[in-house]
C-alpha cells in the first residue's frame, strides 16, 4: 500500500518537473515553475524517506544521517543562493551541478561495493574458475546493473571534476591550461576508460573481487583526471557552453541512478535535465555559430587576441548632457545591455531611463543577445529583476531588423556581442558568431569604463567608427546622471 502511494508521489513529482520546466521558459512564469518543480522534488524526497519499503518490508533507517545531511545541505544552499551576486551566478550553477555529479559518483561507488559484497568470499582474490569447479553453482554479477553503475560513475565523476574546474575558472582561481597534444591525451584517456569499463563488465561473468575492485577504482581515478583535463584548456568565453554540457552529463548520471534504484522520479528528472542541458548546449553553440567540437577544442576566449587591434584609429567621446539631448529628441532608441550592466547593478537605473524616455514620447526597446552577460538568459533575468516589461525585450534577430530605422543605440556595458569583427574579420576568434548589428543605427553611444576589451579579449572596431561615441564611466553612475539631465530638458 505504502509503495503504491510512493509511486503516486513519484508520478506527481515527474509531472511537476515537466510543468516546471515548461514554465521556466518564460520569465513571467519562471519563478512559479521553479517552485512547482521544487515542490515535486520535496514530495519525492519525503515520500522516499517515509514510505519506501524494500522487498522484505523494511523501512528506511538512519534518519539521523538523512536529516543531518538535508539540514546541512539546505542551510548551505539557501545561504549561497541568497548571498550570490548576479555576476557570480554561472559559478554557482557550475558548483551546484558539480554536486549533482558527485552524488551520482557516490551512488555508483556505494552500489558497486554492494555488488562486491555479494561475490562469494573465496573468490575474493583468486580466479573463480578453480573455485567454480569445487563449489559447483556458478555465480554472476548482474551485468546490466554493473553497466549502469559504471556509466553513472564515469559520467558523474567527469561532471563533478569538470564542474569544479569550470567553477574555479569562472571565479579566476584557476587559469586556462593546455599543453601540446592535450586533445590527443584526452582522447587516449577516454579510450582507456572505455576499455577498462568493457573489461570490468566482461569480467563480471566470473567475478574476482580484487580484480574488479582495482579496475573500478582505476576507472574512477582516470575519470577524475579526464574531467580536469577536459575542462582546463577550454577558453573562458566558452565556459557557459561547457557548463551546460556538464549539466546534461549530470542529468544522464542521475538517470543512471534512477535505473539502478528503479526510481521513476529520479529517472524522469535525470532524463529531463540531460535533454534540457543538451538542447541548451546546442542552442548556445548556434548562438555563437560554432560547432560543439570547436567549442571543446577551440580555446576561444583564452589568451586569444584579434589582429584588428593595431588597425584602430581614434575614438570620440560624448558628454552626459550631449548624450541626454541626443536620446531625448530621438524617435526610437534601442538599449543594448551587456555584462557591464550586471557588474554595475544598473538594471533599475536603466529601467528608469527607459521609462523617462518613454514618457517623453520616445519609442524605447531592448536588444537582447543570447549570450550577452555570463550565462544564458543573463540579461533577461537582470532586466526582469528591475520589472522591465518582457514585451520590450527584442531577441537578436528581431532587433537586427529594426536597427536601420533606429536613431540611437545605447550600448550599456556590452562589448563582444556588438563587435563587427564577428562578421568582418575572419582572423577574429569570434568570427562567425551572430552579433547585434548596432552599427546600422544612425547614432551609437557606448557606455563602458575604459577602452579595455570584453570577455573574448579582443578589440572592438565599433568604438572607432564615425557614428560611435564613447560615454565613459560606471553604468549605474552614468545612467543616474543621464536621468537627471533628461529630466531637466
Ligand atoms: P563583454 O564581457 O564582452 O563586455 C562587457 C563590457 O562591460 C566590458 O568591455 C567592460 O568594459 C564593461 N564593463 C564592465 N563593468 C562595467 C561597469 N561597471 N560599467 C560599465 N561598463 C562596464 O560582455 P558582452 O555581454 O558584450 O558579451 C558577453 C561575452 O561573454 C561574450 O564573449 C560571450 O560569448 C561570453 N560569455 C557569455 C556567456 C553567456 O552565456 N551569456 C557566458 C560566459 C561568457 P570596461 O572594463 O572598459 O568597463
Amino acid at each position: 500500500m505504502q509503495n503504491s502511494i510512493l509511486t503516486i508521489c513519484y508520478i506527481i513529482a515527474s509531472v511537476t518537473f515537466i510543468l516546471g520546466l515548461k514554465m521556466l521558459s518564460h520569465p513571467a512564469t519562471a519563478r512559479r515553475g521553479n517552485l512547482i518543480a521544487a515542490g515535486g522534488m520535496l514530495l519525492a524526497v519525503l515520500g522516499t524517506i517515509f514510505l519506501y519499503h524494500d522487498e522484505a518490508g523494511n523501512a528506511l533507517h538512519n534518519y539521523g544521517w538523512i536529516f543531518g545531511g538535508i539540514l546541512i545541505g539546505a542551510v548551505v544552499g539557501v545561504l549561497a543562493a541568497k548571498k550570490v551576486k548576479m555576476t557570480a551566478m554561472p559559478e554557482m550553477v557550475s558548483l551546484f551541478n558539480g554536486m549533482g555529479g558527485a552524488c551520482a559518483m557516490l551512488i555508483s561507488i556505494v552500489e558497486f561495493n554492494h555488488l562486491m559484497h555479494a561475490v562469494p568470499e573465496k573468490w575474493t582474490i583468486y580466479p573463480p574458475l578453480s573455485a567454480l569447479g569445487k563449489s559447483g553453482a556458478p555465480f554472476h554479477i548482474p551485468i546490466g546493473e554493473l553497466l549502469i553503475i559504471v556509466l553513472g560513475l564515469i559520467i558523474g565523476t567527469i561532471s563533478f571534476t569538470g564542474s569544479i574546474i569550470a567553477w574555479g575558472k569562472l571565479n579566476g582561481r584557476i587559469k586556462d591550461f593546455s599543453f601540446r597534444g592535450q586533445h590527443i591525451f584526452n582522447i587516449l584517456l577516454l579510450l582507456i576508460i572505455v576499455g577498462l569499463s568493457v573489461w570490468l563488465v566482461c569480467s563480471s561473468a566470473e567475478p574476482v573481487r580484487f580484480l574488479l575492485t582495482v579496475i573500478f577504482y582505476s576507472i574512477l581515478l582516470l575519470s577524475v583526471v579526464y574531467g580536469i583535463f577536459f575542462v582546463l584548456p577550454i577558453g573562458g568565453a566558452d565556459m557557459p557552453v561547457v557548463i551546460s554540457l556538464l549539466n546534461s552529463f549530470t542529468g544522464v548520471a542521475a538517470a543512471c541512478g534512477g535505473f539502478l534504484y528503479n526510481n521513476k522520479a529520479m529517472l524522469t528528472g535525470g532524463i529531463l535535465v540531460g535533454a534540457a542541458g543538451t538542447l541548451l548546449t546546442i542552442l548556445m553553440c548556434k548562438a555563437m555559430n560554432r560547432s560543439l567540437l570547436n567549442v571543446l577544442i577551440g580555446s576561444f576566449g583564452g589568451s586569444a587576441q584579434s589582429g584588428t587591434a593595431a588597425t584602430q584609429g581614434a575614438y570620440k567621446e560624448i558628454s552626459i548632457s550631449d548624450a541626454a539631448v541626443v536620446m531625448n529628441y530621438a524617435n526610437k532608441v534601442f538599449i543594448v545591455p551587456g555584462y557591464g550592466l550586471a557588474v554595475a547593478q544598473a538594471q533599475h537605473a536603466c529601467h528608469e531611463l527607459e521609462k523617462i524616455l518613454t514618457d517623453k514620447g520616445v519609442d524605447v526597446k531592448y536588444a537582447i543577445h543570447p549570450v550577452a552577460g555570463r550565462m544564458p538568459g543573463h540579461m533577461n533575468v537582470l532586466l526582469a529583476e528591475a520589472d522591465v516589461p518582457y514585451e520590450q525585450l527584442l531577441e537578436m534577430e528581431q532587433a537586427n531588423e529594426e536597427f536601420s530605422t533606429t536613431d540611437v543605440v545605447l550600448v550599456l556595458g556590452a562589448n563582444d556581442v556588438v563587435n563587427p569583427a564577428a562578421k568582418t574579420d575572419p582572423s577574429s576568434p569570434i568570427y562567425g558568431m551572430p552579433i547585434l548589428d548596432v552599427q546600422l543605427a544612425k547614432t551609437v553611444i557606448v557606455n563602458k569604463r575604459s577602452m579595455k576589451p570584453g570577455y573574448a579579449g579582443i578589440e572592438n572596431d565599433l568604438f572607432f567608427q564615425p557614428k560611435t561615441s564613447m560615454l565613459f564611466g560606471d553604468a549605474k553612475k552614468v545612467l543616474q546622471e543621464l536621468i537627471a539631465e533628461i529630466k531637466m530638458l
